[in-house]
């Protein structure tokens, strides 16, 4: 793939350099090229006058070597003449006649950036599973590299479901619910390394979904939300066996979540996740984005995970592991968590303000001071 379009990929070839990076030594700095050999006399009372005999300025190399008692006129970059080992800085000489006089003794290699300093020729310079970032880039170009292999990102199905949801640019009359599940998933599939794809969104019927599920079979991975709960109309499992997918799971002891269902088809990985705002974007969370990561080449694969102090009690009734939505923040060395509000799995507003999920056991409530694992779902501070 063209260079700057690897930004964000992940190798998926070792890559090593051909020839040894800097392949000459060079100056660091605009000075004068010299032996320290020479300049050894040199002090405050006994200056060393050497013989400027050329310039090489960054670009060029130097026409002959240096010899005994002289220098080059040296430019940042430049690579340094035969017969020199350092460089003084022009700041540190007085220059008169075609001639330099300086008062200290220079220490060989000063100034110099040594041959292969970056990089020996044949060592590794990126390994398989790097996270291709501006640095990685830069290296790239280095090397020589117009284009890199990396890990191709996996095409991901998203389908909504229910007689109640009108998708955007429809009109939302009484009954009927703004499809926002279809946006925030495919958000949530490229910014964990995915390539998303809106199939839409079904009526509550078999036909409807098996016609829609079959439009995402030619992606990798398939996504739906809703009607995946115990009322009559949740349907999606239903059509999904139909399809031919086995169903390897359903219900988890989560809150929110519950309802999930994990299956697979024709070596696709199917996730049903549940209808509710919250649900489906937690579940994602902790289902469907480390399998995307994973498929896209990503070595690590889960959130970071921090330990924070309550600054509120965060309770969590109920026998079901709670992921709480939480403000994080820092102070005196340690973290603190806060819930943002009202955790109804449909209040979309209080993920919108989640930095983390504070993951409480059944039947526990962390009281305040008490402390508790987070998943920050976004860099920090946010
Ligand atoms: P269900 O799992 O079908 O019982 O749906 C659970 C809740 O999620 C219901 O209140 C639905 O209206 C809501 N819901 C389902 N699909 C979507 C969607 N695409 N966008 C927003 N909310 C949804
Ligand atoms: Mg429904």
């Amino acid at each position: 793939m063209e260079l700057l379009a690897c930004l964000n990929r992940v190798l998926a070839e070792p890559v090593s350099s051909r020839f040894d990076i800097p392949p000459w030594p060079n100056s660091s700095m605009d000075g004068y090229a010299l032996r320290a050999h020479d300049t050894r006399e040199g002090g405050p009372g006994s200056p060393v006058e050497l013989q400027i005999v050329g310039t090489i300025p960054a670009g060029s190399v130097a026409g002959h070597p240096l010899g005994a008692g002289q220098v080059f006129r040296i430019f940042t970059g430049a690579p340094l003449p035969d017969g020199a080992d350092s460089v003084i800085p022009q700041e540190e000489v007085q220059v008169q006649d075609e001639r330099i006089r300086l008062r200290r003794p220079v220490a060989e290699g000063e100034f110099v950036r040594p041959r292969g300093e970056d990089l020996k020729a044949g060592e590794t310079a990126l390994e398989v599973g790097q996270v291709i970032g501006p640095a990685q880039i830069g290296l790239l170009a280095t090397l020589g590299r117009s284009r890199a292999l990396v890990f191709r990102r996996p095409r991901v199905a998203i389908l909504s479901t229910g007689d109640e949801v009108v998708d955007l640019g429809g009109e939302v009359t009484q009954g009927k619910i703004p499809n926002s599940n279809s946006y925030a998933l495919m958000a949530q599939v490229v910014e964990a390394g995915g390539e998303p794809l809106n199939v839409g969104v079904a009526r509550d019927r078999r036909e409807s979904i098996e016609e829609r599920l079959r439009w995402g079979l030619s992606a990798d991975v398939l996504i739906s939300s809703a009607g995946v709960s115990v009322g009559d109309y949740d349907v999606v499992r239903e059509a999904l066996r139909r399809l031919g997918a086995e169903l390897h799971l359903w219900q988890v002891a989560m809150r929110p979540g519950k309802p999930v269902t994990f299956g697979s088809l024709g070596g696709r990985p199917i996730f049903g996740l549940p209808g509710n705002p919250v649900s489906a974007m937690v579940t994602f969370e902790l289902f469907v984005r480390p399998a995307l990561r994973k498929m896209a080449g990503h070595t690590a694969l889960h959130r970071p995970q921090i330990r924070a102090r309550a600054l509120s009690p965060i309770p969590n009734p109920g026998g079901r592991r709670g992921y709480l939505r939480v403000t994080v923040s820092a102070e005196g060395g340690e973290y603190g968590a806060r819930l943002t509000g009202n955790q109804g799995s449909a209040v979309l507003t209080s993920m919108v303000s989640a930095a983390g999920l504070a993951v409480v056991p059944p039947d526990t409530t962390i009281p305040a001071g008490g402390s508790v694992p987070v998943i920050l779902l976004k860099p920090f501070p946010s």
